[in-house]
């Protein structure tokens, strides 16, 4: 009867890794979310490029915590919280709490450019990484028959806006999507005229990353024919050309917006203080100031490190303040108080295609093939699902060997763009 009750409500990398690191714990727990399944958001790209399927790198959270015995599942998306009076709206009902997790992510940011976010393509979830393939193979089919010049070199331009790691990682794996799998694919399309455009609107890529590393990024991806352009904003995208802020433009049907996150908008209904994105400024334990029962982390959480700069939205900062929200609250039901959150950083890294990645691990920078062989056995480590991790594994195997996307299917989507 006085078991504590804890409701986590986002069952991405934070949510699930809380729920795990409290299965032994004498709590109740309520994991909520609005998917039935756990998606491995880093793979989402290769879902988009035709690499793996999505059942590859998601998971049923009710297969996940079958043998958890302390946990209940419920699918919905929590549409209101009461602080005061403890409780979550769900599916038109409320459930109470006597501990609050909230984990609910981030979402794509396009800076209110709305005829981007309707005309353009995104990599955030498994909806929109389909209709991204669907759009991309269909592009190849419509060049195929398409005897105009200028209007196939449209078809076959690809813009991906953002130099950060998933810009770079969904860049280098269309480049490789076109020259080596669909050359072989449409022998009758001149592959010369497709282009892989890459925007950035800093004077380098991946900014969080030490200079060699950014330097090793644009070697490879120059090397793999992308078309680098640094210093250039987008301004617009009519779904038949990118404005740049520069006022030149390019002629493609794809833009892909990988250039900002900003956290849930659930969170911008809570009332509490956010900070740059929208994430919810927390105590250096994780907690809300005026509610310390609740606990706010990965994405949707802003906090500082030791040097004054906002934790990183990324999947191991998640997973590790998962782990310190479930020590946490244990602490707090045995009376003990909870202890503050350090990260501890594992490395950074990001691949830009086949045998090709850059890696700092230990202090250490790694490129090309030692950095990808970690990359690939990381990913694979830490993907949901030991048939998921065979599944990939030999998706990946066979890719390398053959050269070949498996995934070239255009199915047809309901809110098809
Ligand atoms: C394309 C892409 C590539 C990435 N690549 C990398 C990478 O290479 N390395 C890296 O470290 N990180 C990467 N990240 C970032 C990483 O995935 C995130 O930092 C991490 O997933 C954050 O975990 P989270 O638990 O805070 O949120 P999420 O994993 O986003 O989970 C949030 C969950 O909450 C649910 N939810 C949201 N609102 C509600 C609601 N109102 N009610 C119920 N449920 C709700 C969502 O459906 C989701 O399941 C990438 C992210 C993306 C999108």
């Amino acid at each position: 009867m006085n078991t504590p009750h804890v409701v986590i409500v986002g069952a991405g990398l934070g949510g699930l890794n809380v729920a795990r690191h409290l299965a032994k714990a004498p709590v109740q727990i309520t994991l909520i979310n609005r998917e039935n399944y756990h998606l491995f958001q880093p793979l989402l790209y290769q879902v988009a490029i035709a690499g793996l399927l999505p059942s590859q790198i998601a998971y049923p959270l009710r297969t996940i915590f079958r043998r958890q015995k302390n946990i209940t599942f419920q699918m919905g998306e929590v549409t209101g919280i009461d602080f005061n009076a403890r409780y979550v709206k769900l599916n038109g009902s409320v459930i109470a709490y006597d501990y609050l997790v909230i984990a609910v992510g981030a979402e794509t940011n396009f800076f209110g450019m709305e005829a981007v976010e309707r005309n353009g393509f995104q990599v955030k979830d498994i909806q929109s990484a389909i209709l991204t393939r669907n759009h991309l193979l269909k592009l190849f089919e419509q060049a195929s028959h398409e005897v105009e010049v200028e209007k196939r070199r449209a078809m076959l331009t690809f813009v991906v806006a953002g130099g950060g790691p998933t810009g770079v990682e969904t860049a280098g794996a269309l480049a490789e999507l076109v020259t080596r799998v669909m050359a072989k694919d449409f022998p009758l399309l001149e592959m010369e005229e497709a282009r892989i455009i890459l925007l950035e609107s800093n004077d380098h890529l991946i900014t969080a990353y030490p200079h060699e590393l950014r330097h090793a990024t644009f070697e490879l991806l120059q090397h793999k024919n992308v078309d680098i352009r640094l210093n250039s904003s987008l301004a617009d995208f009519n779904g038949r050309g990118v404005t740049l802020s520069d006022g030149s433009e390019i002629a493609t049907h794809t833009l892909i917006w990988t250039a900002g996150v900003r956290a849930a908008p659930m969170l911008d209904l809570l009332g509490f203080e956010q900070a740059g994105g929208g994430r919810v400024r927390v105590q250096p334990t994780l907690q809300l100031p005026q509610h310390p029962e609740v606990f706010v982390l990965g994405d949707a959480a802003y906090l500082t490190n030791g040097n004054g700069q906002p934790l990183p939205m990324l999947s191991t900062v998640a997973i590790q303040q998962g782990k310190v929200t479930a020590q946490n609250i244990q602490r707090m039901i045995s009376g003990q108080a909870p202890r503050p959150f350090h990260y501890k950083d594992p490395g950074l890294l990001a691949t830009i295609g086949r045998n090709a990645a850059v890696a700092r691990i230990w202090g250490i920078s790694f490129r090309g093939f030692i950095a990808w062989v970690i990359w690939v056995f990381l990913h694979l480590y830490r993907l949901i699902g030991f048939r998921n991790r065979i599944l990939v594994f030999i998706n990946w195997a066979w890719d390398y060997i053959f050269y070949e996307n498996q995934i070239r299917l255009i199915t047809r989507e309901q809110g098809e763009k």
